[in-house]
């Protein structure tokens, strides 16, 4: 992908709100996720890390970049607080994983 054409990408995910912060109360986990293209996908910063398959092939196996652009969009909207927050609660965690596994297959 191109700088630009990448650019234009993490820029439309920011301004639609692509970038999602999910809290779990009380005991206070955050899960991160970006809304791709293709789709949603987890993200985390600390260590780098997504679901998507760019991540996957480019960053993991063939270690030819560090990031894909749904971290990169992450860093973004982290540095400018552009993101939406939700709010959960602990006994919720199950269902919302369930609900991201099926939208990554
Ligand atoms: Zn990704």
């Amino acid at each position: 992908m191109k700088d630009k054409e990448e650019k234009e990408k993490i820029k439309l995910i920011l301004d639609r709100g692509g970038v999602k912060k999910h809290i779990f109360l009380p005991s206070n986990i955050e899960i991160w996720s970006v809304v791709g293209e293709e789709g949603d996908y987890l993200v985390n910063d600390n260590p780098l890390f997504c679901t998507c398959k760019d991540f996957y092939y480019l960053c993991l196996i063939k270690k030819r970049k560090k990031m894909c652009y749904h971290l990169k969009a992450l860093l973004l909207a982290k540095k400018k607080g552009k993101y939406t927050v939700y709010h959960f609660t602990d006994e919720e965690i199950g269902l919302f994983s369930k609900l991201v596994f099926n939208s990554l297959k």
